[in-house]
């Protein structure tokens, strides 16, 4: 659906099957730009691919002419449909250079966050990331529309935050964690310093953040900005009270099943390995404080 007067959203559903056999239900936004570049905000993953390019065709555009596909980062359900894009249009794929190696590299990607049936759904392997993107670069999207980026580590290395000062629109990806929902990121500070960053974007008025399938508008986007800060600071404290309560011979588990109960989180959840990279990250870095 069109958010603003360029940019759409598409809310992508898809499941993640564990080697149990069990499957998870997912979902991830993906975006077009519709200016004189035609330009796809994350490739999701493979199975999404034809409901992506169905959307362009609905709006009056061709699949074939997607000029530009930003990934915001290297996550197998941000990158997944890279492969598929690459055969329908030939793009131009930008990243930031220090996620560039999880984007190209299958095997890379799998040591260090193995997750599920992520392999049958990441075509992104044999596609090379064309063009790196930094912090204070802009990009031209023709017709007066620009995207500016902005490098907000964290949930990963490379994490990508975009503008898009004509609409107002702020994409922050998955770095802003989401109350309620769980907790994915790699590193603390640097989640919180991106979070800083974000908060000091002037303009925007619309967010739109891949860890929910809600839109912020108005005030409600630094409203909303604050409201990760302040869930993140919540996490950190809530942690090192359950590894101080726990004691020193708590396992990562444990701490985690603590922390979910005291967030209302699923208890369950504390046995996946990228939350316990997440919460054990908080013990690594000095507290956040209020
Ligand atoms: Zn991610």
């Amino acid at each position: 659906m069109r958010i603003s007067p360029h940019v759409h959203s598409l809310l992508l559903n898809f499941e993640i099957e564990l080697s149990s056999g069990v499957k998870i239900p997912r979902f991830v936004p993906a975006y077009v730009i519709e200016a004189e570049r035609l330009t796809v905000v994350d490739t999701a993953v493979k199975s999404s691919a034809p409901t992506i390019f169905e959307y362009i065709e609905s709006i009056g555009r061709k699949p074939e002419e997607i000029e530009y596909v930003i990934n915001t980062h290297g996550h197998f359900d941000h990158v997944g449909g890279n492969g598929i894009f690459a055969e329908r249009a030939k793009p131009r794929f930008f990243a930031h250079p220090k996620d560039k190696a999880i984007i190209e590299s299958l095997e890379y990607q799998e040591r260090i966050r193995p997750i599920g049936n992520m392999r049958e759904q990441n075509t992104s392997g044999d596609v090379a990331v064309t063009d790196l993107l930094n912090e204070g670069d802009t990009l031209d999207l023709g017709g007066g529309v620009q995207v500016e980026v902005f490098h907000t580590p964290g949930h990963s290395p490379g994490s990508l935050s975009l503008f898009i000062p004509e609409d107002g629109a702020l994409f922050c990806g998955d770095v802003l964690p989401e109350p309620g929902t769980l907790p994915v990121y790699e590193d603390v500070r640097q989640t919180l310093d991106s979070l800083i960053k974000l908060r000091l974007v002037r303009g925007a008025t619309v967010l739109l953040s891949q860890l929910s399938d809600q839109v912020w508008r108005g005030d409600d986007v630094y409203a909303h900005i604050d409201d990760g800060e302040a869930y993140l600071r919540r996490i950190d404290r809530l942690v090192r009270q359950a590894a101080d309560l726990l004691g020193e011979k708590s396992s990562r588990e444990e701490i985690c099943r603590v922390v979910f109960r005291e967030l209302g989180l699923p208890e369950a959840a504390s046995a996946l390995p990228i939350v316990q990279t997440t919460i054990m990250a908080h013990l690594v870095t000095d507290p956040l404080g209020e």
